[in-house]
């Protein structure tokens, strides 16, 4: 479903991605892990175009997204996108937070878009905060409603750039259990955490990033209990 081909990314004179290959295959849940300044970030946004890359192709169901042009705003609503920080919109409640894009974006019918909205709320647990302000939910709460908001695009594709590591350790679990539902129900994702119990339970398969490389692949039992690489290995002893 996405290819990554030599994928590199350049912001002067520092190389933040190397000749990056990543293959993602539908319905699979790939989560990235790496220390920090490893590159995770940067190649999430490359995916969605949020950045440019500087060299190597990113295919998207067969065609290079490079080389898509004005379409790439249609490329984008396939793609979904969660980060760290929520940012919802603070005057806007969560339902209508929810709604927001596929009113705007896609036409729809404001009264379908809130019943879709209301679903993907129960979805994550949340329909009887339909009402109420960002301000006013906790930040797992948050995280959850940005997760319906990108829900709410259909994407094919949902990326994830460590949800859950602005939360209050108590709030990580619901977060986590809606990804975890989400991958049960064959969503295709790739997932930057720090949650090794998330990578090990959900994961087919784990990317270890260090200085830009793509170091190590393989399933989370294999990468967890016998890394192959002295880097991965030394960056599992810090996290495990
Ligand atoms: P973390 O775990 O801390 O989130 P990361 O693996 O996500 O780290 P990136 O955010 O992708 O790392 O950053 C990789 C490198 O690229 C870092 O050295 C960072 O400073 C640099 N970088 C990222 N964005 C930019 C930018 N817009 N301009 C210049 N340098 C950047
Ligand atoms: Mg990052």
């Amino acid at each position: 479903m996405l290819e990554i081909k030599n994928l590199s990314k350049c912001f002067i004179d520092l190389e933040v991605l190397r000749d990056v290959n990543i293959s993602i295959k539908k319905g699979e849940v790939v989560v990235v892990i790496g220390p920090s300044g490893s590159g995770k970030s940067t190649l999430l946004r490359c995916i969605n175009l949020l950045e440019q890359p500087t060299g190597g192709q990113i295919l998207y169901m067969g065609q290079n997204i490079l080389k898509l042009g004005k379409k790439v705003t249609d490329y984008r609503k396939h793609v979904g996108m969660v980060f760290q920080r929520f940012n919802l919109f603070p005057l806007k409640t969560a339902l209508e937070n929810v709604m927001y894009a596929t009113v705007k974006l896609n036409r729809v019918q404001p009264r379908e878009a809130r019943e879709k909205a209301m679903e993907l709320l129960r979805k994550v647990g949340l329909e009887s905060k339909a009402e109420v302000y960002p301000l006013a939910l906790s930040g797992g709460q948050q995280q959850r409603v940005a997760i319906a908001r990108a829900l709410a695009m259909q994407p094919d594709i949902m990326l994830f750039d460590e949800p859950t590591s602005a939360l209050d350790p108590e709030l990580v679990g619901d977060v986590l259990e809606v990804m975890k539902q989400l991958a049960k129900e064959g969503m295709t994702m790739v997932v930057v955490t720090h949650e090794m119990g998330f990578a090990k339970d959900v994961a087919d398969r784990v990317i270890f990033m260090d200085g830009g490389y793509v170091i190590e692949e393989n399933t989370p039992s294999e990468i967890f209990s016998r890394p192959r690489n002295d880097r991965t290995r030394a960056f599992l002893a810090r996290v495990l």
